[in-house]
């Protein structure tokens, strides 16, 4: 049986790479995932790494990236930040990937009702602005909810997609992904996954 996502190679275009992860959502939706049932110590020594994609996603326990896109071992780098806010150690293995991994696709994945984007809100809105290394997160954040205005009754929604695609644009104008990206071979997509129905929208499909 050939199962799906076995045909992947590093190296390929984005927009396979794109489907893959893709269908791999859908097989998540639909309830028939082929790798989420085999999580084991044996699927994991099964290959080699050949990631074809990397996700940048927040820490949310409602949305493990391998899940919902029904990914198995060695096939997506996952990186997971509070509001998946870039600093210089998640640009940094974000290069590394497509760099030395040859790895076509990045995807920022955005989630309904994200806990920090919340916080950034709040923190606008109160003029309260949170201690500790937090106040990093919410300094990132503040410019979408901003652009979005406090005054927008779905100023949280709204902030969460202007927050995605505020982070592609960065992570599109990196030093050493700019030119991959202008070139065609490397693609930064943005997403929003639904906590309702486990589907994952692109925000801005081709
Ligand atoms: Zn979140």
């Amino acid at each position: 049986m050939r199962v799906a996502g076995q045909e992947r190679q590093a190296g390929g275009t984005p927009r396979a790479a794109l489907a893959e992860l893709l269908s791999g959502n859908r097989r998540f939706v639909s309830g028939q995932p082929v790798h989420g049932h085999d999580v084991t110590a044996a699927a994991a020594a099964s290959g080699d790494q050949q990631p074809y994609a990397v996700v940048l996603g927040c820490i949310d326990s409602r949305v493990p990236l391998e899940a919902i896109f029904d990914q198995t071992f060695g096939a997506i780098c996952v990186i997971r930040t509070g509001g998946h806010v870039l600093d210089r150690a998640v640009c940094g293995s974000i290069e590394y990937v497509v760099g030395q991994l040859g790895v076509p696709l990045v995807l920022v994945l955005g989630h309904e009702r994200c806990g920090a984007v919340g916080a950034a809100v709040d923190a606008l809105r109160t003029g309260e602005r949170p201690g500790g290394s937090l106040a990093h997160l919410v300094d990132e954040i503040a410019p979408a909810v901003t652009e979005v205005g406090l005054d927008d009754p779905a100023v949280h929604q709204l902030s969460i997609r202007r927050h995605v695609r505020r982070t592609v644009h960065t992570l599109r104008e990196d030093d050493l992904l700019a030119g991959p990206v202008a070139a065609g071979r490397v693609a930064v997509v943005g997403g929003l996954y639904d906590l309702s129905t486990g589907e994952v929208a692109l925000l801005d499909p081709a």
